[in-house]
Order: C-alpha cells, then sequence, then structure tokens
C-alpha cells in the first residue's frame, strides 16, 4: 500500500492560531497515510490537499493535547467528472491533531481510527458513526520531534450541546422525532456491540437537513459487547413511560442517555424538600403533614396540591390524578378543603415526636 500524501493549507490563516504557544497544525505540511487507519469508506487518493479551516476544541484529549479543527479535503475535477461537477470537489472533514512525541494522545488517535477500521465498518455504511479517512503523520524520522499525527474523520456535523436543554424539555409531539432517533442511534450501535462510553451531548452531532443524529468519539468505546437491555427491540425501548430501575432496565448506557434526555417519568416527586412516591397523589393531606413549622395547614395543604399539579401536568398529563386535581383548583374545592384542613389541624395537631 502506497501511503497517499496531503499537503495542508489555510482557508484564513489569521483564524486559526490566536496564541503563540498552541499546538501548530502548520501550512504546506507533508502528510503520510499510516497503514491500516483508514475504514473501507476511505478517501480517494486524487484528495490531495487538507484545507483547516477553523479550530473547533482545544487542549480537547482524554489523554494528552489534541486539537481539533473543521476543514475539507478537496481535489481538482477529474476530466472524466460530471460536466456539472464544481472545479473543485471537496470533502468536510474534522482533523484531530497531536504531536507525534511525546504526547500518548498521538498514540490514542491511532488507537481511535483502528478501532473506527476494526469495528465500525457495519456503524459507518448506517450512518450511525462518521467514516474514518485515517491517521496522517509528518513524521519521517526518529528524530522528528516536531512531528503531529493527524486523524480525518468525515465531518458530522455540529454536536447537541447548545440544543440540549431544549431537546430534554421536548415533550408530546415533538418528542419522537428527536429523543426517539438518538435513542434509536446509540441502540443501533448497541446492537452492532459497540458501547460508547461516553455518550453526553458533546459526542452527537447532527448531519444533513434531516438532522439524522450521528455518534462521534470513540476514544474509551468498547467493541464485541453484548447490550444487556431488557428492551429488545426500539419499540419496546419506546414504550417505557415510567422510569425503570436501572439494575431491570439493564443497559448502563441507554439508561444514562434516557435519564439525561428526560424520556422517562419519574417515580418521586419533591414537597416541602421531601421527596414522595407518586402514590401519594392520591393523599395530599399526608404529604401536607412534611410541611415547615412556620407554615399553616392551609397554606401547606394548598402548596402540596399546586406542586403535584405541576408535575402531574409535566409528567402525567392526563392521568386520573392529573385531571382530578385540577378538578379540585378550578372549581374552588381547593379552598373548601384547605379551610377545612387547617380547622381539622388546628384543633388536634400530630404528635411531633
Ligand atoms: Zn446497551
Amino acid at each position: 500500500m502506497t501511503p497517499s500524501l496531503l499537503k495542508t493549507e489555510y482557508f484564513t490563516a489569521g483564524d486559526i492560531h490566536p496564541h503563540d504557544d498552541e499546538l501548530r497544525l502548520g501550512a504546506n505540511l507533508e502528510l503520510c497515510l499510516m497503514e491500516k487507519t483508514a475504514s473501507k469508506i476511505s478517501v480517494d487518493e486524487s484528495y490531495n490537499r487538507l484545507v483547516i479551516e477553523r479550530v473547533l476544541a482545544e487542549d480537547a484529549g482524554l489523554f494528552g493535547r489534541v486539537c481539533i479543527y473543521r476543514g475539507h479535503l478537496a481535489r481538482e475535477k477529474h476530466a472524466v467528472d460530471a460536466p456539472d461537477d464544481p472545479d473543485e470537489l471537496v470533502l468536510p472533514i474534522i482533523v484531530k491533531a497531536s504531536r507525534t512525541e511525546p504526547e500518548i494522545s498521538s498514540e490514542q488517535l491511532v488507537v481511535e481510527a483502528r478501532f473506527y477500521v476494526t469495528h465500525l465498518a457495519a456503524a459507518v455504511s448506517q450512518g450511525l458513526v462518521p467514516a474514518c479517512y485515517g491517521v496522517f503523520s509528518t513524521k519521517q524520522t526518529e528524530d522528528d520531534e516536531e512531528g503531529l499525527t493527524c486523524l480525518v474523520l468525515e465531518d458530522c456535523g455540529d454536536d447537541l450541546t447548545s440544543e440540549w436543554d431544549t431537546l430534554k424539555n421536548t415533550r408530546g409531539l415533538e418528542f419522537k422525532p428527536s429523543k426517539h432517533q438518538l435513542m434509536k442511534t446509540v441502540f443501533d450501535l448497541h446492537n452492532l456491540g459497540v458501547i460508547h462510553g461516553s455518550i453526553d451531548p458533546h459526542h452527537i452531532t447532527r448531519r444533513d437537513q434531516r438532522r439524522t443524529p450521528c455518534i462521534i468519539d470513540f476514544s474509551c468505546a468498547e467493541a464485541g459487547m453484548q447490550c444487556s437491555c431488557q428492551s429488545k427491540t426500539i419499540e419496546a425501548l419506546h414504550e417505557i413511560v415510567v422510569k425503570p430501575w436501572r439494575e431491570a432496565f439493564g443497559c448502563d448506557e441507554l439508561w444514562e442517555l434516557c435519564q439525561s434526555l428526560e424520556v422517562w417519568a419519574p417515580r418521586m416527586f419533591m414537597c416541602f424538600g421531601v421527596t414522595f412516591y407518586v402514590e401519594w397523589c392520591d393523599n395530599l393531606e399526608r404529604v401536607a403533614l412534611q410541611k415547615p413549622t412556620f407554615m399553616d395547614w392551609d397554606e401547606a395543604l394548598r402548596k402540596a396540591y399546586m406542586t403535584v399539579n405541576k408535575f402531574l401536568k409535566k409528567w402525567y398529563s392526563g392521568s386520573a390524578d392529573d385531571l382530578r386535581i385540577q378538578a379540585t383548583i378550578d372549581s374552588g374545592e381547593l379552598d373548601t378543603l384547605c379551610a377545612r384542613y387547617k380547622e381539622k389541624m388546628d384543633s388536634n395537631p400530630p404528635s411531633t415526636e
């Protein structure tokens, strides 16, 4: 296999390095592909230029210093290409770069690339993860201390950090296309025997107009795993409404994703700083017993109703409890209940023991 050569360029050099001391991916570097680091869907050798457009993150590595860039691979249009193709063909990429020595992170980039090659071919063809175009290195000799190692990956769009909170708070009709799409992506990855190891908003992106989720960063991933999720199909996973116990659910990674997306209705609510099981919605006079001493009994019962009303609206909207409590508030019956409760409790206060 002849390693292909890439020449680096900057789109706008001024934007790339605002400081003096950071990792430099210099212009006009010659980069060679390391063997067995490019996945099958590899870059055509005629893509001969790597153009850096901007820095996405610096010092991002778990194993040492890694800079992440966004850019593209470019090649001249071939004579045989369709006449309406642009003059220059480009492939959007992400580059993870590290010094070759002495950083462990450069070794880690090779490990990550090999993980793509060995374990993620099926995931790439299903569009769950980016294609890996290989690790390219400037290092030619043992004493080339300024060498750089670059992992080149398909650019699968921006990560979900900025939209995570909106996504988390999305319920109802919007729920399926957004959250469930993410759950399905991780579920499908697990079905291929791959556990990502660090699923969070930084490691999920959306690509193309259809905003298909894509999982990135396989530096902590493990392959050959058997997902032990209690839901054996994505449909079964979607049917779970109330938060399952972690142990019973079986798969930690899916459980944590669903938990962090607030997919499941909680089993408990908080009132007066005390946690109550959902079943206590049946008896709010008992919840009101936990009130702070300075609060009047009627005020305490009203607070319990309002707290539970808000909780049920968010998580159990339309349930029998939700409708009953809403009706009690709307009809004015709550005023009577509170007054009667105060009278009862003031004349016969609960024992403080
Ligand atoms: Zn799993």
